[in-house]
């Protein structure tokens, strides 16, 4: 079993994740790179985690797919042994954004899978593996971290399937956290704003002028995968000890309302 912490953090290979992969390593953190496909972006990941003295274990799993969480699960345990951390990271933007009107099911579908039911289940998954290992006294006050977005409660009617993905999510996270306080698990929600990573590739433009001529955000730059991973750490070695179900922007203070 390893000595360090161990965090599972799926999407792990790319953005966001990969930010959060990077400053748990560290931190301390022995890490579980989860990705979809991308093996050699995972790769390259596991390489940061171990240039900063931490073990990497790449898992490639598909979180929309029950099988591939189990075998998340059952491959973190193999290798580790324990799971001190979950960060539920992994998502995708709908492939063509569509107008509220005219927005298909497919897609739909699609972000639901990835985005929602793969997170509520593999939560589900992680807890009760968590509350096995706490009562075996492999791990003390484990904690999970479910990645939101603002869109949990901005409304993009040019992409309403991922805003209500992600205020499921936000739902998801509320739950657990009642749930699992009686176990010792506290649970966070982190709402990313404007991230600068693959995702935001295509609307870069637009943003930028958003951000520096619009006054989108009151702190005027794209956000960055670290100021992510800054917060995961935060809470991830207990500096909130007595918040669960809260909420984090980390977001350039978007949430903000101006008049
Ligand atoms: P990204 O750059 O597109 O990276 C997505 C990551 O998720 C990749 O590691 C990808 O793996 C993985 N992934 C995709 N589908 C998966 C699946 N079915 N199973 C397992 N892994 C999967 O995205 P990002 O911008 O970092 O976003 C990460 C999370 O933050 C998402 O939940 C997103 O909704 C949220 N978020 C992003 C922003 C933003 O501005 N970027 C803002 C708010 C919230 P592969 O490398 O193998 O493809």
């Amino acid at each position: 079993m390893s000595s360090r912490p161990v965090a599972v953090v799926t999407g792990g290979s790319r953005g966001i994740g990969r930010g959060v992969v990077v400053a748990l390593a560290g931190a301390g953190y022995d890490v579980v790179v989860n990705y979809a496909s991308n093996a050699d972006a995972a790769a390259e990941v596991g390489k940061e985690v171990e240039a900063r003295g931490g073990r990497a274990h790449l898992v490639r799993a598909d979180v929309s797919r029950a099988e591939d969480r189990r075998h998340l699960v059952d491959e973190t345990t193999a290798a580790f042994g324990r799971i001190d951390l979950l960060v539920s990271n992994a998502g995708v933007a709908p492939s063509v954004r569509a107008d509220l009107l005219e927005a298909g099911e497919e897609s739909f579908d699609r972000l639901v899978d990835i985005n929602l039911k793969g997170p509520y289940f593999l939560i589900q998954l992680v807890a009760n593996t968590m509350i096995a290992q706490q009562a075996a006294g492999r791990v003390e006050r484990p904690k999970i971290v479910v990645i939101s977005s603002i869109s949990a409660y901005t409304a993009s009617v040019n992409r309403g399937d991922y805003c209500v993905t992600k205020a499921g999510l936000a739902m998801t996270a509320q739950l657990y956290a009642t749930r699992l306080a009686e176990h010792g698990i506290n649970v966070y929600e982190i709402r990313p704003g404007v991230i600068e990573t693959d995702m935001t590739g295509p609307v870069k433009a637009r943003y930028d002028d958003l951000i520096f001529n619009q006054g989108l955000t009151p702190i005027r730059r794209w956000g960055q995968p670290d100021d992510v991973g800054r917060a995961v750490v935060a809470v991830a070695t207990d500096l909130l000890p007595f918040s669960t179900g809260q909420v984090i922007d980390v977001d350039g203070g978007f949430h903000l309302r101006t008049l």
